[in-house]
């Protein structure tokens, strides 16, 4: 039993490091001790800045190079147009309907339920993704009907944006409305705010989750050893201490963690917080991010690399999502 004033205190925390964020790298960098004119930055970027205080912490001062400040740093090439690379890489905004449903996989189903974040990833595949079209109340009552009259449906993602970044309340709700639907079975979490807002994993969010209907998986994002702390540890010790499954993807993504000793680093990092690295996934060609690509060869040879190092459960599937194909496509 969470006490109601320490769940509110809970939240007002975490609310408050939301709006405590950086939006200007000027400040970020200033804090790193580093100056605007050691990076070519793009001065009017296209996809906003945002950094939260718990993330940037774990930068190392002084680095231009620092792996986690090049996953949030607005690049002046992000500028340059790339053939190959457009506003919808994995072909997802044809296959939205009215509502905030997309459904591309059998027996899964995905909810899409705000365009907010903690944190901006240079990288994402939803830059350009039409959120204004797909969130709110309407659509989100209309997608659960949808879900309520296809019993093939067992589980649902919640994805964004970050689902986390929903208050208790609407997610709750949201929680009870799916437990409501017979046929389904699993809930997913797709989140980024365990890494860089462990506050966010709470005992009251761990409570309603752990003591749900639905058998849940909690999948974070971190690219890098780097970006897990002790802070972040602890909250996915505990959220894997209440009973939820957790998972990792990560992107694979040059000047980033394109070295075997970084994603054997991750993996071992992951597994001392409870969680097991799940999909490493090729950078799907979202415009403005070609400066992130590793290619197919690299890519292969990095993840034989970490086969011949790590045990087995601790490789990540080397993936690529493909428009209209039936699953995300393992590389060989
Ligand atoms: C990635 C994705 C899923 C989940 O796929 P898994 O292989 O089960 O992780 C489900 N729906 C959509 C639309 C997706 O993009
Ligand atoms: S947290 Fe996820 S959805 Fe948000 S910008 Fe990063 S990759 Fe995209």
């Amino acid at each position: 039993m969470i006490a109601r004033s320490s769940a509110a205190e809970e939240s007002a925390a975490w609310r408050k490091a939301l709006r405590d964020a950086y939006r200007e790298p000027a400040s970020l960098l200033d804090d790193l001790g580093l100056a605007s004119s050691d990076f070519d930055l793009d001065p009017a970027p296209r996809f906003p800045f945002r950094v939260t205080r718990e993330y940037a912490a774990r930068m190392v001062h002084g680095d231009a190079r620092d792996p986690l400040l090049r996953q949030v740093l607005p690049l002046a090439q992000e500028g340059e147009e790339h053939a190959g690379f457009d506003g919808d890489p994995v072909g997802e905004h044809a296959r939205l309907g009215d509502d905030s449903l997309l459904v591309k996989y059998s027996g899964r189903a995905l909810l899409v339920l705000t365009g907010a974040c903690a944190i901006h990833c240079r990288y994402c595949f939803r830059r350009e993704f039409p959120y204004a079209d797909t969130t709110g109340q309407r659509r989100l009552g209309r997608a659960l009907e949808r879900l309520a009259a296809d019993s093939a449906v067992e589980e649902v993602i919640l994805s964004g944006g970050d689902p986390l970044v929903l208050d208790d309340g609407p997610l709750f709700a949201l929680v009870e409305a799916l437990e409501a639907i017979p046929h389904l079975r699993r809930l997913r979490l797709h989140s980024r705010l365990p890494v860089v807002l462990p506050a966010r994993l709470g005992p009251a969010l761990l409570a309603r989750l752990a003591a749900g209907r639905l058998a849940t998986v909690l999948v974070i994002h971190a690219n890098h050893a780097n970006e897990l702390d002790e802070a972040t540890l602890a909250a996915l010790r505990a959220a894997r201490a209440a009973g939820l499954t957790l998972l990792n993807q990560s992107v694979l993504l040059a000047g980033v963690n394109d070295s075997a000793d970084a994603l054997a680093a991750l993996s071992t990092r992951l597994f001392e917080a409870g969680v097991l690295p799940y999909y490493l996934h090729q950078l799907d060609p979202v415009r403005g991010t070609a400066h992130f690509a590793v290619d197919d060869g690299r890519a292969s040879a990095l993840v034989d690399d970490l086969r011949a190092r790590l045990p087995g459960y601790l490789v990540p599937r080397l993936v690529r999502e493909v428009a209209g194909a039936p699953a995300k496509l393992p590389l060989p």
